[in-house]
């Protein structure tokens, strides 16, 4: 039986859809405009790519949207400076700092990304925001596991008492992921590369969350019959040809549910973003006016 299809477009549309009317009200009843600034360090094509989709995305919703292009060579201090001068930049509620950094900046991602003020961290990176969300004060989460969170709740997928079992630890989707799965009542299990017999623990799920970064690594007999399946894997094959951590073709035959890449979770990730940036944006007036 062919899994029921989860695509990316019917919930990113939606989720885009509150958040233009929430930049609508915002602009009309306080007459503020929501402001994003995406800083890029460096000549990384992918990143490139990722920066013009996100200065489109947030064009189209009538959020402002700044591009900081800094050149390869440009001293941790420097970032520090341009990042501080955004923290107090009225016109910016969100700051995202894209990741990968060059070579050379590699050992201070943390201390640039905890030089972001944690209300503009529209990444969900700080510690701050990683500590609140770790203790169920959820704020400003993490865009993609906010993402896969969306489609499960958006596809009317019941999240409470389910078992769901996370391949991947990493701080920017596997632990997170982890959290808001626990906030919202499921038994959690994490899988990673020292786990034992993982075939055995991935059957398991009900949910089965995948991020891992290796190309149809989730094959048909990792999967129980009728599990929902999110696939946050994005791999470029030597054709070029692009696809996720799950073996579609086959997990799709006894999966219940299950995300295509492309089309599946990467278009929900600039929806958050998005989303994101107008919840920073109505955040900071609030703290202003309280
Ligand atoms: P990462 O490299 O930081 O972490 C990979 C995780 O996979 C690690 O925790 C590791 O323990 C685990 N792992 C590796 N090999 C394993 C194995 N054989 N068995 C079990 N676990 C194993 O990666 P990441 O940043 O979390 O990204 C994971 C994937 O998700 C990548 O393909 C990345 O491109 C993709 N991604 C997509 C989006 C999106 O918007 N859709 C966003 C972020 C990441």
């Amino acid at each position: 039986m062919a899994a029921r299809l989860l695509e990316g477009k019917f919930f990113a549309a939606e989720i885009k859809k509150s958040v233009y009317i929430e930049v609508e009200n915002f602009k009309k009843n306080q007459g503020i405009t929501p402001g994003l600034a995406v800083i890029i360090v460096g000549e990384n094509a992918a990143s490139k790519v990722y920066v013009a989709n996100k200065h489109k995305a947030c064009e189209e919703l009538g959020i402002y949207s700044e591009v900081i292009r800094m050149a390869e060579t440009i001293s941790k201090q420097e970032l520090l400076e341009q990042i501080a001068s955004l923290n107090k930049n009225t016109a910016i509620h969100g700051i995202l700092l894209q990741l990968p950094l060059p070579e050379a900046l590699r050992n201070d991602e943390a201390e640039l990304l905890k030089a972001i003020h944690p209300d503009k961290d529209v990444d969900g990176f700080h510690p701050v925001n990683v500590g609140k969300l770790a203790t169920g004060q959820e704020h400003l989460v993490p865009c993609t596991p906010a993402g896969c969170i969306k489609i499960l709740e958006l596809a009317n997928i019941e999240i409470a008492g389910k078992h769901a079992v996370i391949i991947g630890r990493s701080n920017i989707v596997g632990k997170p992921m982890a959290n808001l799965l626990l906030a919202r009542h499921a038994t959690v299990t994490i899988c990673h590369s020292r786990t034992v017999d993982l075939p055995s623990i991935t059957s398991q799920a009900d949910i089965l969350i995948v991020a891992i970064g290796k190309a149809h690594f989730v094959t048909k007999d990792m999967v129980k019959p009728g599990a929902v399946v999110i696939d946050v894997g994005i791999n470029r094959l030597a054709d070029k040809k692009l696809v996720g951590d799950v073996n579609f073709e086959e997990v799709k035959e006894v999966a219940g549910a299950i995300t295509p890449v492309p089309g599946g979770v990467g278009l929900l990730t600039i929806a958050m973003l998005l989303s994101n940036t107008v919840k920073a944006a109505v955040l900071q007036h609030n703290t202003k006016n309280s």
